[in-house]
Order: structure tokens, then C-alpha cells, then sequence
């Protein structure tokens, strides 16, 4: 996660999310189904690999050269780095990296191909290890950590039975699917996400009842928001008022657009008018 590649990548999913940089990282790219960008790095430098030695022209001398300095103790030329990362992808078979590195391996790696594939579901498996406990669950009082923000998102929000979630299909005007991605990534101004706020003082403004203002609060329980629970245009939105999840990710994602877009506004008119009378 830390390449500058991906930082780019990152900050443009950001960017074109309306989210700002407390946005879950891994988050962002579940939110698309894209898969880390490292993935794709790696994969094109094992057909690099693989093309030198096929093709045997000046790129594999280049690269004999490199494995050279590798033999001789150097730790950051480009196949020492790369055979390393395979190493511990266990797609060197049993050698140990001390044997690779320093040439005694016995293995001859002008003949090693590396498979694409291969690499491609090796690192699929590394990160899919990053979603965390998948039998917990979270709730507000999660601890504070990037793990507890893609908990949320992936209890809350994410479809892992869809290839692309419903809203990114749906027509919706760029404005409100921005505040619907932004809701689903934990990027919206609810009091949950104000992280200059210690969490237990994060409670909600419109209602005052002491509920940590978090999304499941904001959509099933405010009361301050009742009238749109029992709005006719929002009717068939509300098939279980529990679950978050089917909620979120229910087939009419144009109607659930536009019930955001307007509680988000009675939110805001809701605390300016709090702030007003409170300074009268
Ligand atoms: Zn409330």
C-alpha cells in the first residue's frame, strides 16, 4: 500500500469520491471491486522476467548483469528484489532466499518462469487476509483504527456477491451518488466520522438522546428524521429496518440516492437553525 503509484491511485479514488484522507485505503478499492495496484505491478515484472530469457536479447544480458550484483551482496537491484518477493510468495519452490541470493541455490533461474496467475492469487490471498475477523462484527464502540473503519464498511456496506455494486450501475446524478459513496465509505459528516472528537463524545446533534450519531442511527433511529421513514416516496425503501447492509445495497439505489441527498440537507438546515436560536 505504501508505492507511490498506488498513493496516486488512491488519491484520485479520493479524489473523484469527495472523500477526504481518513478514508479507509482498503475500503476505497473494495467500494470499486479494483484490486491493488501491486498486484498488477507484479504481474508485468514476472512477464518481464519471463520475456528476457525467452526472447534472449539485450534485456537478458541487462538482467544477468543484475543477478550478478544480487550474487555479490546487493540487496536493492531489481532481482533481488523481485526473486525476494516471489521468495516469500512461495514461488521458488523450497530454496532459501540465503541460497537464491548468494547463488549456492542450485537452482538455475534463466530457465525460471514465473506464472502470472499464480502470482496474481498468491497476493489475492495476502489481502483478502487484510479483511479482518470476518465473523466480528462492528459497532460504534469499535476501537479507533483503520481496522475498525474497514470493518464497518465491510459489515455495513460491502456486497461481496456483486461484481459491481448496485449504485455504480444505477443513473444517478454524479452529486448524489458523490454523498451516497461518501455515506458507504465512512466519509459523510456525520458526528462518527469527526475524528477530532473523542468517539464516546460523538453523539448525535439533531436528536440529543446520547446515541453515538453513526449511520445505522442516522437512517433507522434519529428521531429527528422520522417524517422520512413514513414519507410515501420513500416508502419502499424500508423492507428491514435492521439490517444496514440489505438496506444499502437494496435494487433501488436511484430512491435511496435521494433519501441521503434530502436527510443530509434536513441535517444541516436542522443544525444552523440549532446554531441560530442558540446564539439568539
Ligand atoms: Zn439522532
Amino acid at each position: 500500500m505504501a508505492s507511490p503509484a498506488q498513493s496516486l491511485f488512491i488519491f484520485f479514488l479520493r479524489y473523484i469520491t469527495g472523500c477526504n484522507s481518513k478514508t479507509c485505503k482498503m475500503s476505497l478499492l473494495k467500494e470499486f471491486h479494483i484490486a491493488p495496484l501491486q498486484i498488477r505491478i507484479a504481474c508485468t515484472c514476472a512477464k518481464f522476467w519471463n520475456d528476457a530469457w525467452k526472447n534472449s536479447n539485450i534485456t537478458a544480458d541487462i538482467l544477468r548483469a543484475d543477478i550478478r550484483l544480487m550474487y555479490k551482496g546487493n540487496d536493492k537491484c531489481w532481482s533481488a528484489l523481485f526473486l525476494k518477493a516471489m521468495h516469500d510468495l512461495g514461488l521458488l519452490r523450497s530454496y532459501s532466499w540465503l541460497a537464491i541470493r548468494s547463488g549456492t541455490a542450485n537452482c538455475d533461474l534463466e530457465s525460471y518462469l514465473f506464472d502470472p496467475a499464480a502470482i496474481k492469487v498468491a497476493l489475492e490471498n495476502i489481502y483478502s487476509k487484510l479483511w479482518k475477523d470476518n465473523e466480528q462484527t462492528w459497532t460504534s464502540n469499535s476501537v479507533i483504527s483503520i481496522g475498525a473503519a474497514y470493518l464497518k464498511y465491510k459489515s455495513w456496506f460491502y456486497d461481496k456477491d456483486v461484481e459491481t455494486h448496485k449504485h455504480h450501475k444505477a443513473f444517478i446524478s454524479l452529486k448524489k451518488l458523490k454523498i451516497l459513496v461518501k455515506f458507504r465509505l465512512g466519509g459523510s459528516a456525520l458526528r462518527i466520522n469527526d475524528h477530532s472528537i473523542p468517539r464516546n463524545n460523538r453523539v448525535c446533534p439533531c436528536c440529543n438522546n446520547g446515541n453515538i450519531e453513526d449511520e445505522k442511527h442516522f437512517i433507522f433511529n434519529c428521531q429527528s428524521f422520522n417524517n422520512f421513514r413514513h414519507c410515501h416516496a420513500y416508502m419502499c425503501l424500508w423492507t428491514d429496518h435492521h439490517d444496514i447492509k440489505a438496506f444499502c445495497n437494496q435494487d433501488n439505489q436511484i430512491l435511496l440516492a435521494n433519501l441521503l441527498h434530502d436527510m443530509f440537507i434536513a441535517r444541516n438546515r436542522l443544525l444552523n437553525n440549532n446554531l441560530l436560536n442558540s446564539g439568539a
